[in-house]
């Protein structure tokens, strides 16, 4: 989810913006002044509660924002994320916004700061009180809001501060410009979180193609073991010189030999938005291992995914690839392509079975044409980055 909130004094232009804003993210859109006006026109006890405060240019108590957000959060549970306008406004109301986001299983992802001169927010609003019809848009009221502002609201941005999401905008510059910059500064917010995806299935489920296909449309990086240390091979390095004499004996290499190859990739690849692994974890020790390697990433989120296909549809498969080009020296035999199989059973599942109970596999028809599967996997990582906001 993406979960903005739109912060600076009455007439900093929080309004003009969200309109922009909610149409570019698809987002829902909540301003507590007009869920208050709502139920100030409906005659409700909370509008009855509001409206002298309102007319006042006071602040609502917080019992009462506290409900109409709530029930607007929880009648939308579907959204891609959350814009509030004028909320929160004193330091309990951001308390209030951590418990209501950690509800939904999400957080707040940045607070927008729009600044402005106190004599731009009284020009700007007597301006809009010519045609806004609200009677607390003139200069008696707009002066005791901003007052309100200074002493109550403007003490939140701190909370935001210390949290490291505050983003501060010179809210004076034309609409547009305005505009330019805060989804600068959210595309920014958004790229510094990664998606990482671990694809299981059988040998023979398509993993490998579908892996590298989805990196390239997604900007995601695709880290395969296998060919990882062929590469160690291929450029001699000392690593490489073990691994071969490991392969040479018919050996498997161990796992201190492909954590720091995968840790070295991890921290290399600065720029990416995230990664597909494909062949790690194999085991549930590895699978340990890649917990703590992603632990190092802030803002990651893992997505597992298992792609499903028939047994005896893996074995024609793999038949089928032994007399091609493709062929990879465990495709040569039946007993060999059964023993992968077998092997993949007993130490790969358990580990599907380990990220089952922890966070979810989403399981995927393997069969059909290549761009079948690959409009399925694409559907779900879509999901994943949506969710990720
Ligand atoms: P706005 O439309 O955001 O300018 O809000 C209009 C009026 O509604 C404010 O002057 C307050 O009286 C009240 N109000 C709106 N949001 C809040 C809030 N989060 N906390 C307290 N009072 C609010």
């Amino acid at each position: 989810m993406l979960n903005i909130a739109l912060f600076g004094p009455p007439g900093a232009g929080k309004g003009t913006q969200s309109e922009f804003l909610i149409s570019k993210y698809k987002l829902f859109y909540i301003s507590t002044g007009e869920l208050l006006r709502k139920e100030m026109s409906e005659n409700t006890e909370l509008g009855k509660e509001a409206k002298d405060i309102i007319a006042a240019g006071g602040l609502v108590s917080d019992e009462i924002i506290v409900q109409i957000i709530e029930n607007t959060i929880r009648e939308h549970p579907e959204s891609n994320g959350f814009l509030f306008d004028g909320f929160p406004r004193t330091y309990i109301q951001a308390y209030i916004l951590e418990g209501l986001m950690r509800k939904l299983k999400t957080s707040l992802t940045c607070l927008i700061s729009l600044e402005v001169t106190e004599e731009e927010s009284v020009s700007r609003l007597l301006n809009r009180g010519l045609t806004s019809g609200r009677s607390d848009d003139n200069e008696v009221v707009i002066r005791n809001r901003l007052k309100e502002y200074y002493d109550k609201t403007l003490p939140v941005l701190n909370f935001y501060k210390d949290r490291g999401i505050c983003l501060e905008i010179n809210g004076s510059s034309g609409i547009e410009e305005v505009h330019q910059e805060i989804v600068k500064l959210i595309e920014k917010e958004l790229s510094k979180k990664h998606l990482n995806i671990v694809l299981f299935g059988y040998p023979g489920c398509g993993r490998g193609s579908q892996g590298k296909a989805l990196a390239k449309t997604f900007g995601l990086e695709y880290i395969a073991t296998g060919p990882m240390l062929e590469e160690e091979i291929k450029i001699g390095s000392a690593t490489g010189m073990k691994i071969k004499e490991l392969y040479e004996n018919g050996q498997l290499v161990p796992d201190d030999i492909v954590v720091p190859l995968i840790e070295k990739r991890l921290m290399t690849s600065k720029e990416v938005k995230g990664f597909i692994f494909k062949g790690f974890p194999r085991t549930l020790v590895q699978s340990y291992i890649l917990d703590g390697l992603l632990k190092t990433q802030a803002n990651s989120m893992l997505q597992i995914i298992e792609i499903e296909v028939p047994t005896l549809e893996l074995i024609k498969r793999l038949d089928a690839r032994s007399k091609t080009k493709d062929c990879m020296p465990y495709d040569t035999s039946t007993s060999k392509i059964v023993q992968r199989l077998a092997e993949h059973e007993t130490k790969t599942v358990p580990v599907i079975r380990k990220y089952n109970q922890q966070h979810g596999v989403i399981t995927i028809n393997g069969m059909g044409t290549f761009e079948d599967v690959n409009k399925r996997l694409s559907f779900e990582i879509e999901n994943g980055l949506r969710n990720m906001w």
